[in-house]
């Protein structure tokens, strides 16, 4: 039996973050009498994820919306459900309609927009098994879940998150055998969905099993739970002493964040990221370049020179995918993307603008260099095809363009 198949339903990853699960209504976790503890009701990390806000009626008591609104949001979320932790909702300035954090977690009439398509980078013709992905030959991604704690309204993932399972690891067995038949590989990353949504008891699973493979030089984590709902972190120990146990100082395990606006840094993520440190994990963020959150030199250097300062690396500034009910919403064309990382660097000192400004492209991750006259400059970090390795190459400028196969080739001389 595949270990996954023997977690107890108590253990289980939730199915749907609406499924209410032990939850004492009206509660915060310090207002719950120690006789409750005593009786070993417990309000887990996962209870409360089950009081996240998954309607429309629960929303209005944050965001104001008219009934013709509410018709149309109800199209949207009906397609890709809408999810958002109390926490995360906290954030948002309910007098702002224009709040960044409310633009990334709220659902908006903009995603009836189809522009776009939802396997940007070819993800499916990289997987090798269900849940395993090997596009580059050093890395193994395992998507290990299809829940987050939040469902961002610009996730490239949209296509499976909170819905289907089938791209879902379900046997673990069968992904330890292919990377243990692949030596080349030397690192996975485990991804999802939010990783972290695992249970604890799982995440320290397929940290013993992979360890174990002396092929691997370090494992990743993807997660935005850190910023989405630190309670994740806060509130298990067990959690920080499993990474502890495995992250070695020859074999380090390392979490990639997500933190698109400096309105993320607060006492609680950082509190979070601390705690992540401290038990023997680097924490490396890749922000993604949005329309209307973090599209101003200002705001995003604000948010490297931020992350800097609470231990959290900066490692990329990924442009935004033309992801169906994505595109039109959040993309900034990448001629601008490209002007206001470069005018954001120049606020910045050497540590926060460590960050490439990059595409995950069908081809490979493209790092976009810059803009001389009316042209485009591109260089290859990685490539799916080994003849594109370190490739460098140009386009004909367009402003319009939000993707490279939006621009032209250049004529030659
Ligand atoms: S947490 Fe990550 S995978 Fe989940 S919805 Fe947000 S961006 Fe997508």
């Amino acid at each position: 039996m595949d270990y996954f198949d023997s977690i107890s339903e108590k253990d289980s990853v939730p199915e749907a973050l609406n499924a209410k699960y032990l939850y004492l209504p009206g509660m915060e976790p310090d207002d719950i009498p120690s006789h409750f503890m005593e009786d070993s009701i417990q309000l887990r990390w996962q209870d409360e994820l089950g009081n996240n806000v998954t309607t429309l009626e629960e929303l209005q008591e944050y965001v104001d919306l008219t009934a013709e609104e509410k018709e149309k949001l109800q199209e949207v979320i009906d397609i890709h459900p809408m999810s958002i932790s109390r926490y995360y909702l906290s954030l948002i300035d309910p007098k702002d309609p224009n709040d960044p954090i409310r633009k990334m977690a709220v659902p908006s009439v903009n995603e009836l927009d189809v522009s776009g398509f939802y396997d940007t980078s070819g993800e499916k013709d990289n997987t090798k098994l269900p849940g395993l992905q090997h596009k580059y030959k050093n890395t193994v991604l395992l998507l290990s879940a299809n829940v987050c704690s939040m469902y961002c309204r610009h996730c490239f993932r949209k296509r499976m998150v909170g819905l289907t399972n089938d791209e879902v690891m379900g046997r673990f067995d069968e992904a330890y055998e292919y990377i243990g038949a692949h030596p080349e590989v030397n690192n996975v990353l485990i991804s999802g969905g939010d990783s972290l949504i695992l249970p604890t008891k799982v995440i320290g699973h397929l940290l013993e099993k992979l360890t174990r493979l002396p092929h691997l030089d370090y494992i990743r984590f993807g997660t935005r739970m850190v910023l989405a709902y630190p309670d994740r972190i806060l509130k298990d120990d067990e959690l920080l002493e499993v990474f502890q146990a495995y992250s070695k100082k020859d074999r380090r395990i390392y979490l990639s964040t997500q933190f698109n606006h400096p309105n993320e840094i607060t006492e609680q993520s950082t509190e979070a990221v601390n705690r992540i440190i401290e038990s023997g994990v680097i924490v490396n963020n890749q922000t993604v370049l949005l329309k209307g959150v973090n599209d101003t030199p200002e705001i995003l250097a604000d948010l490297q020179k931020n992350l800097v300062r609470i231990g959290v690396n900066p490692y990329y500034v990924f442009q935004c995918r033309p992801v169906k009910r994505v595109k039109s919403h959040f993309q900034v064309p990448l001629a601008e993307g490209s002007r206001i990382v470069d005018e954001a660097r120049g606020m910045l000192d050497g540590l926060s603008k460590r960050f490439r400004y990059a595409m995950s492209h069908e081809r490979g991750k493209i790092e976009i260099l810059g803009i001389m006259g009316d042209e485009m400059f591109f260089k290859h970090q990685q490539a799916k095809d080994p003849e594109d390795a370190s490739r460098f190459f140009k386009r004909k400028l367009d402003e319009s363009a939000g993707w490279l196969d939006e621009l032209q080739e250049c004529q030659p001389e």
